[in-house]
């Protein structure tokens, strides 16, 4: 796959194709940024531009050195299937890249390929290995030997060791713009519509989208537009909190962070009604009659004011973040913020 054929961050995809052109690849890289932006995908095109037997600055896609890198091998429930391109990622019954994966891929990165140009080491979830595994990479990322190439992925870049990231050249991925998220899935014959309300729902994660099915969109939406109302009309003040105050951390975060993005395009409708604006603009127009009959007490001030909540509380979710607390204190305020003119 030519790295063209990638969704978002063009910028990264320049730079690594002006590097290709003038065969300047760094050897040790950092592909860091949130997740389902592209970051591996976008590592194995590097891996096929590296060994591609057709072209240099770019991979074909098409030759048997392209394809190797991307097979999927079914006995071995992975992808990639290029004696040069080694991926690894944290075992299934492990929560971390371990030691023994690292210490392999420092032994074979003195080897020199077997059929292709470059060897290749991808590492995902690198800032879950430990120090000691960290530490052991430390030499080979110094000064690894002119055909190896070692790219190191993350979700949380910040995790990794200050040693780590002094040596490697960090490469950082945004997430992908509610246009190209749109632009893909209508590519795949979505509908514009749901295609829109996907990528609102996604935030940026392009792999989340193409994962997605509508009927977990819906619910989504359904499950923000009840938490919406409930807060509006006051009917129940602790639906917030009993949906985002408790579970898994990480995954709760990104729940309520996904809900605060869907109940701002609520209250971005329920300002337009409130003002009697054009219902054609509306962001989910299957929902104007529910939009209406919540909006009727509320007054425009008051629903811009409400999103304007929903903006300061979205921007506030960060790794660090009380939950609990982001959602009783919005709670409060949206209160305050409904029933004041
Ligand atoms: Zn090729």
């Amino acid at each position: 796959m030519p790295f063209n054929d990638i969704a978002g961050n063009g910028r990264v995809r320049t730079i690594l194709k002006l590097a290709l052109s003038r065969g300047r690849v760094p050897h040790a890289l950092v592909f860091g940024g949130p997740r389902g932006v592209g970051k591996r995908k976008t590592a194995r095109v590097l891996a096929q531009a590296l060994n591609c037997a057709v072209r240099s600055d770019d991979a074909c896609g098409e030759c048997p050195s392209c394809r190797a890198v991307v097979q999927v091998d079914e006995k071995a429930k992975r992808i990639g299937a290029h004696p040069d391109v080694i991926e690894y990622e944290i075992p299934e019954d492990k929560t971390t890249v371990s030691i023994d994966q690292m210490r392999e891929l420092k032994s074979l990165a003195y080897l020199k390929p077997m059929v292709g140009r470059k060897r290749v080491f991808l590492v995902d979830d690198a800032d879950s290995m430990s120090d000691e595994a960290a530490n052991s990479l430390l030499k080979v990322l110094e000064e690894p030997p002119l055909f190896t190439h070692i790219i190191l992925i993350s979700d949380n870049p910040a995790l990794l060791l200050p040693t780590i990231k002094s040596r490697c050249r960090s490469l950082p991925f945004l997430p992908v713009s509610d246009e190209d998220v749109e632009k893909v899935l209508r590519g795949r014959g979505v509908e514009p519509e749901k295609a829109r309300l996907t990528a609102l729902v996604v935030r940026g994660n392009l792999e989340r989208a193409l994962d997605l099915d509508w009927d977990a969109i819906e619910a989504e939406r359904r499950d923000a537009w009840m938490i919406f109302r409930a807060l509006t009309t006051g009917e129940d003040a602790a639906a917030l909190l009993r949906r985002f105050a408790f579970g898994r951390r990480k995954d709760v975060r990104e729940e309520m962070e996904r809900a605060l993005e869907l109940m701002t395009a609520f209250g971005r409708d329920t300002a337009l009604l409130a003002e009697g604006g054009d219902a054609r603009l509306l962001l989910n127009p299957d929902y104007e009659n529910e939009i209406r009959t919540c909006a009727g007490p509320v007054s425009p001030a008051a629903a811009l004011r409400i999103v304007g909540l929903l903006h300061d509380a979205a921007a506030s979710i960060d790794r660090n973040v009380h939950l609990g607390l982001l959602a009783a204190g919005l709670t409060a305020r949206w209160r305050q913020a409904a029933v004041s003119m």
